[in-house]
């Protein structure tokens, strides 16, 4: 961190969720007993941010918790984390959370209430408008109202990396302001209004369409497609035995910011996103499952 200025701002979603495991996913009109409640903190942006402040990284999460005791745990687990959390407004009413259901197959249905990231507006973002400048990196994804999203690409000085999750129909001037888009398969083919993508091939040609400088494509057990000018490089995650994906995808955007703050050209920072994502998919939970800087730097390729 250079002064108090954060090298990474991510401006996001911040979550409670409650987890419970059950049999069979419940059914419309269906009653089923369930396993034990668990409380997890959540959130694409706080996921995130809790990636970057695992590999060691100076972050500040810019969004908003609610007045209830909720979120003054979220917060407090947030700081304890390491993440700066100076510019997380305090906002009347009840924080973000989301009740999740998930099946021995690992299969999940989820319902979110936003909460107060609904009440993310571009003025809250706007207040933080020194470290978006100061910033290297800013990463942000769509849990919070888009004019919000713009308002915080409008203040970037460095790089602008958007997660398009959940993915949500976008204004152009948006798109075109991102410096890598890192959507899903299945967002990228939300965003491109086409069928998922079946191949690499197929992958490629839907990122070319996208008016954006670079897309990194996740996908999944198949690790990461970067489409960029003329390069498109497939890097395929290293061996391992994947838990519980939860989370996977934020840990792969909080471990690519955090080598493009390095100045790492995107295809290296790809690969170290990678290596980090294979990581937390070997450890249930979602900030729970986020790897060191060291678990990364030794795992084997
Ligand atoms: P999301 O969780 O957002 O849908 P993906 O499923 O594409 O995103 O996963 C994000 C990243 O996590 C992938 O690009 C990959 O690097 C890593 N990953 C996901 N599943 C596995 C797996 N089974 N083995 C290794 N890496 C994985």
């Amino acid at each position: 961190m250079s002064g108090n200025r954060p090298d990474v701002v991510v401006v996001g979603s911040v979550n409670a969720d409650l987890r419970i495991e059950v049999d069979m996913l419940p059914r419309p009109g269906e009653t089923i007993h369930g396993g034990s409640p668990l409380w997890l903190g959540g959130g694409k942006g706080a996921n995130q941010a809790v990636a970057l402040a695992r590999l060691g990284r100076s972050v500040a999460l810019v969004g908003a918790v609610g007045s209830d005791q909720v979120s003054a745990g979220l917060a407090r687990q947030l700081a304890a984390e390491g993440v700066n959390i100076d510019r997380l407004a305090t906002v009347e009413g009840p924080a973000g959370q989301a009740v999740v259901f998930v099946d021995p197959s690992g299969e999940n249905s989820i319902v979110v209430s936003p909460g107060a990231n609904g009440a993310v507006h571009p003025d809250l973002v706007r207040r933080a408008h020194d470290e978006l400048a100061g910033a290297k990196v800013v990463l942000a994804q769509l849990e919070i109202p888009v004019d919000a999203v713009l308002a915080a690409a409008s203040a970037t000085r460095g790089t602008f990396v958007l997660n398009p999750a959940p993915a949500v129909p976008l204004p152009p001037e948006l798109l075109r302001r991102v410096d890598v888009l890192v959507p899903n398969r299945g967002e990228l083919a939300q965003l491109c209004a086409a069928q998922p993508p079946a191949t690499v091939d197929e992958v490629a040609a839907l990122a070319r369409r996208l008016p954006c400088a670079a897309v990194v494509v996740t996908l999944g057990g198949d690790g990461a497609l970067v489409v960029a000018g003329d390069t498109v490089r497939h890097l395929e995650p290293p061996a391992v035995t994947a838990v519980d994906t939860t989370g996977a995808g934020d840990c792969f955007c909080g471990a690519l910011a955090d080598a493009l703050a390095d100045g790492h050209p995107l295809v290296d920072a790809a690969a170290f996103a990678v290596r980090a994502a294979a990581l937390s998919v070997t450890v249930p939970g979602a900030q729970a499952s986020m790897p060191t800087r060291e678990q990364v730097l030794v795992l084997p390729a």
